[in-house]
C-alpha cells in the first residue's frame, strides 16, 4: 500500500530539520515525513574544513530565533556536552564548522523518526483528475548506485588571492599572492575552480513536473508567497514551499543559516492554518509513491 502523508520533506539539511523541530514543537510531526539521500545526516561534510568557522552567531541556530526557550538551542547542546563553560571562555560566538555540525547532528537525532535516510526525491509528480491536482505522488530511490569521483588532498592557501591565471598547454598556471609574507609565486594546476558563490537549485529543476502551475512575475520568476508557499493556479490544490531559493521574494538570508528557524516557524504554522481549513497535501504534501513502505 502507498504510504501517506500530509507533507512531506525533501532532504534534511538545516533548514528542514529546523522545520521539524518546530512541527515536534507543536506536537505535529506525525503528519509530515523527510526524505534525505545522504545515508545519515551531513551538513556540507566535505567542506568540514579544520578551524572552518561558522559565519553567523551561533544564536542563529535552529530555534533561537523563533523561540529562545527551545531545548534544541546550540547553547543546551553545549550544556549537554558539559562545553558551556569552556565555550563561554572562548569568548567568540562563531563555533568552528565542526562544532556546529556535531550540534546539527545532536539535534537530528532528537527527531530522527520523522526522517527516512538514504531516501533520494527523484520525482514529484501530480495526482488528480484532469487539470485538478489533489496531491502529489513523490518518488523515491533508496539503495542507488552512487557514482564517486577522486580528488587530489586539499591544501588551503590561507590569507592568499590569486593575482593570475594564464592558460597553459596542459593546465593553468596561477600567480597565487601570499598577503602575510608579501610574496607571490606560481602554481601549476590541472583545472581552477572558481569557488566565488553558489546558485540554488531552480524550483523547476526540481519539480519539472509541477512547473506549469507555478505563477510566475514579469521576468519568470516564481511568486512566493509571504509564507514560503508557491502561488500556484486555483485547481492545484497541494502547497509546495520553498526553504531556499527565494532571494527574489525573501532577501539575501533565504539560503542562510540566519532564516532557518523563523523560516521553520512561519513554515509549521501555515502547515497548521491549511489543516484547520481542511487543506490537504503540502510538499511537503503529498502521497508518496515508488516503495515507500
Ligand atoms: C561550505 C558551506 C558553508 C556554509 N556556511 C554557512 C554559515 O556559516 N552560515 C550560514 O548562514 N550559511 C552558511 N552556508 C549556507 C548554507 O546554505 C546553509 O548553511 C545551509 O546548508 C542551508 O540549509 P538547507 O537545509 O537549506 O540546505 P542544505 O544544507 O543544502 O541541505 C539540503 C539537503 O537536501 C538533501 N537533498 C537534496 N536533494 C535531495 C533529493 N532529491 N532527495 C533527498 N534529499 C535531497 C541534501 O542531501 C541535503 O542534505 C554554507 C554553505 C556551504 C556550502
Amino acid at each position: 500500500m502507498t504510504a501517506r502523508y500530509d507533507a512531506i520533506g525533501i532532504g534534511f539539511g538545516p533548514s528542514n530539520l529546523a522545520l521539524a523541530i518546530a512541527l515536534e514543537e507543536r506536537g505535529d510531526t506525525g503528519r509530515m515525513r523527510f526524505f534525505e539521500r545522504q545515508e545519515c545526516f551531513g551538513w556540507h561534510r566535505d567542506m568540514l574544513l579544520p578551524d572552518a568557522t561558522l559565519q553567523v552567531n551561533h544564536l542563529k541556530d535552529l530555534v533561537t530565533l523563533r523561540d529562545p526557550r527551545s531545548s534544541f538551542s546550540f547553547v543546551n547542546y553545549l550544556h549537554e556536552q558539559g562545553r558551556l563553560i569552556d565555550d563561554i571562555n572562548l569568548t567568540t560566538s562563531f563555533p568552528t564548522r565542526l562544532e556546529f555540525h556535531d550540534y546539527l547532528q545532536w539535534a537530528a537525532a532528537r527527531v530522527a523518526p520523522v526522517c527516512d535516510y538514504g531516501a533520494e526525491v527523484v520525482g514529484v509528480r501530480p495526482v488528480g483528475d484532469g487539470d485538478r491536482v489533489d496531491a502529489l505522488a513523490v518518488d523515491i530511490v533508496r539503495g542507488g548506485v552512487r557514482e564517486s569521483v577522486e580528488t587530489d588532498s586539499i591544501v588551503v592557501e590561507n590569507v592568499s588571492r590569486v593575482e593570475r591565471v594564464v592558460d597553459a598547454t596542459d593546465g593553468v598556471t596561477q600567480t597565487i599572492r601570499d598577503e602575510s609574507r608579501g610574496t607571490s609565486r606560481e602554481l601549476e594546476v590541472d583545472a581552477v575552480v572558481f569557488a566565488t558563490g553558489y546558485e540554488p537549485v531552480s524550483v523547476d529543476d526540481l519539480l519539472p513536473a509541477l512547473a506549469g502551475r507555478f505563477a510566475r512575475d514579469e521576468r519568470g520568476r516564481v511568486i512566493v508567497e509571504r509564507d514560503y508557499r508557491l502561488r500556484t493556479d486555483d485547481a492545484f490544490a497541494p502547497a509546495v514551499y520553498l526553504q531556499g531559493g527565494t532571494e527574489h521574494t525573501h532577501g539575501l538570508t533565504s539560503s542562510l543559516l540566519s532564516a532557518v528557524a523563523v523560516r521553520a516557524g512561519e513554515i509549521a504554522e501555515s502547515l497548521d492554518a491549511r489543516r484547520v481549513r481542511g487543506h490537504r497535501g503540502a510538499l511537503a504534501g503529498a502521497l508518496v509513491g515508488n516503495g515507500v513502505s
